[in-house]
């Protein structure tokens, strides 16, 4: 039987949204999705009138779909991609080729920054040293840092990520199984200046789940990669996603809930208990940008040392 759009009511439906139970046609299914981002945007007074965004692309759904939508929906943003080239072999030149594509769809500037050229090594080179089980949580701490601090060299006044629904109940998750109430606390859609080198980050896409992300690209012919970072193969963060994904097959609205009972009811109550247990910022003592660390190099400045002296080592021999 053929299902029509339950939005238009003419169009013949072709996506389900079991959260909601809504069958819509491509069209429809479009529309709500740029609404859900535009209306979490000015829920959380995401953008201002002179921001100036940086937009953290990786050739990936989510992140293109962020891009995508957010110059649909605000033609005049300042808005710049950002690329982080990490010289995964195969992988980071076929995303690369991604966001050139994308840049160009959209008329916007990419900065392409290369690790390798940068700094000398590739993600990849810490597989020799202690995280090398671990590649993913030095990965990030470098994207996290080094997005920042090209933003906040280029003057730009917000970093939007595409992280998503999905994305977000999978850490929330881990960190309550952790019982790490710093990074729940930290974990928000909206993170604003806590110090003059922070730059504020946005994640307009919360609301949107893996597979919204993936059906937007796909009907807006976005130039997404097709390969996988070689990393990600049985990472935990993977495996904790499947779990969540299997809870929601039984409980469809069950990642939705999670959110919302964690921003509207958990967050406010750890705010208050732990207002006074902000965490306290101090300045990297070898690049000078903001770290947790007191007197001490911050974790990026640590990893790049890291790397210094293995290529030392391997030099010697
Ligand atoms: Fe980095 Fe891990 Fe993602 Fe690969 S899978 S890009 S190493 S975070
Ligand atoms: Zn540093």
């Amino acid at each position: 039987m053929v299902v029509k759009c339950r939005r238009c009511l003419t169009n013949n439906a072709e996506v389900y949204l079991p959260h909601s139970n809504l069958s819509l046609c491509p069209d429809c299914f479009m529309l709500l999705t740029e609404r859900k981002v535009k209306h979490t945007i000015d829920a959380y007074r995401m953008l201002s009138k002179n921001d100036r965004i940086g937009v953290a692309v990786s050739g990936g759904k989510d992140s293109s779909s962020l891009a995508y939508i957010l110059n649909s929906l605000f033609g005049k943003l300042d808005m710049t991609l950002i690329y982080i080239d990490l010289g995964v072999p195969k992988y980071s030149q076929h995303c690369l080729e991604k966001v050139r594509s994308l840049a160009k769809m959209l008329n916007r500037e990419l900065i392409v920054y290369s690790l390798e050229k940068e700094l000398g090594f590739k993600i990849g080179d810490f597989k020799s040293t202690i995280y090398g089980r671990k590649i993913c949580s030095a990965c990030g701490a470098i994207k996290r840092y080094l997005f920042n601090k090209i933003a906040y060299d280029l003057g730009l006044t917000k970093v939007a990520t595409g992280h998503n629904l999905d994305d977000t109940v999978e850490a929330l998750f881990n960190f309550y199984l952790e019982g790490n109430i710093v990074s729940l606390l930290r974990l928000k859609p909206f993170l604003p200046k806590t110090h003059p080198k922070l730059v504020p980050k946005i994640k307009p896409l919360i609301k949107l789940t893996d597979m919204e992300c993936l059906l937007y690209a796909g009907y807006r012919n976005l130039p997404i990669r097709t390969v996988e970072c070689q990393f990600s193969r049985g990472s935990r963060m993977l495996r904790r996603k499947e779990l969540l994904n299997m809870i929601t097959e039984k409980i469809p609205n069950f990642k939705h809930q999670f959110i919302r009972s964690h921003y509207k009811r958990i967050l406010p109550l750890l705010e208050k208990a732990c207002g006074d247990q902000e965490d306290k910022i101090y300045e990297c003592i070898t690049c000078g940008m903001p770290t947790s660390l007191e007197g001490a190099s911050c974790h990026f400045c640590k990893l790049v040392n890291l790397m210094k002296n293995l290529r030392a080592r391997s030099e010697r021999k």
